[in-house]
């Protein structure tokens, strides 16, 4: 065989070889299991514990000893609408409500293993200055080290709606509000608006303090409008909302499956039980 064949043939084999490869690591991680996304609320919350900050370290530590790889939301939409390649073990760390200990506790435990998380903040309360909660300074250094900062909500998250006559009262983007001066519950455009108010707010804010437009949500709560009577919808509504104000996915808590493939809008994530030792994830192996 002239050498031009062989050298022909064993790049035509290689080139096969590694596409095969590539799709095998796509698809295996698609199919073969679920990709883990952590909701974290506050580290000081582990309970448990007298140092959660130190257990805290461990489990960072024993997710890098477990060979995952941390990835950034961006880097699963680009996964699941393009077929993107990730690396063979990835997981999606978050972080809910912005508070003060994601800057002071989470951040640099974060740094010191070369993660990047998603803090999905309350503008709100940067604004206002909250106790407790992040200021701009720190989200500003956090986005401009590379932490990813995506919206939560405004003033959507603290206010509880009047969502019925007698005072009845609820989560503000799940429900339609009442207006009790009218005696009846918000239209379509009036809902829509009110919570297309609040997301476009908190984008644009947290644009000006970034530089960059956040794109995904964490539903406050969880609720997107699914408890809601099912004779005053919102779900649809909001999943406009969403839609026109350029937010590509929106995230659930305490689910546990960590990822719904065939909705971007109705993404699990799980709460780990990281004052426990080790990393383990509850649904791996089954
Ligand atoms: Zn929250």
């Amino acid at each position: 065989m002239k050498k031009e064949t062989s050298t022909y043939i064993a790049f035509v084999v290689f080139g096969l070889v590694a596409a095969l490869t590539l799709y095998y690591v796509a698809h295996q991680s698609w199919t073969n299991k679920d990709i883990p996304m952590l909701d974290f609320h506050r580290v000081a919350d582990c309970n448990q514990t007298e140092d959660c900050e130190a257990e805290f370290d461990a489990y960072l530590g024993c997710l890098n000893n477990s060979g995952y790889d941390v990835i950034s939301l961006a880097q699963l939409e680009r996964h699941i609408t393009k077929g993107a390649v990730l690396p063979p073990n990835p997981i999606v760390l978050t972080f809910d409500d912005g508070f003060k200990d994601a800057y002071a506790t989470a951040y640099p435990l974060l740094k010191k293993y070369g993660y990047t998380a998603t803090f999905f903040v309350i503008t709100t309360h940067a604004e206002e200055a909250t106790p407790g909660y992040l200021s701009w300074q720190e989200i500003e250094e956090m986005a401009a080290s590379g932490q990813d900062i995506e919206l939560h909500a405004n003033i959507g998250h603290t206010n509880r709606s009047i969502i019925g006559p007698n005072v009845t009262r609820g989560t503000f983007f799940g429900n339609r509000r009442y207006l009790e001066n009218y005696s009846r519950w918000e239209t379509d455009k009036e809902y829509k608006n009110r919570a297309k108010d609040d997301l476009a707010t908190s984008i644009r804010l947290i644009r000006e303090h970034t530089g960059r437009a956040p794109h995904y949500w964490a539903y406050p709560y969880g609720d997107y409008g699914q408890f809601t009577d099912p004779s005053r919808p919102v779900e649809r509504l909001l999943r406009e909302a969403m839609t026109e104000e350029k937010i590509t996915m929106g995230l659930l808590v305490d689910k546990e499956m960590p990822i719904n493939a065939t909705d971007l809008y109705r993404m699990g994530r799980l709460k780990p039980d990281w004052h426990e030792s080790g990393c383990d994830l509850p649904w791996q192996g089954k």
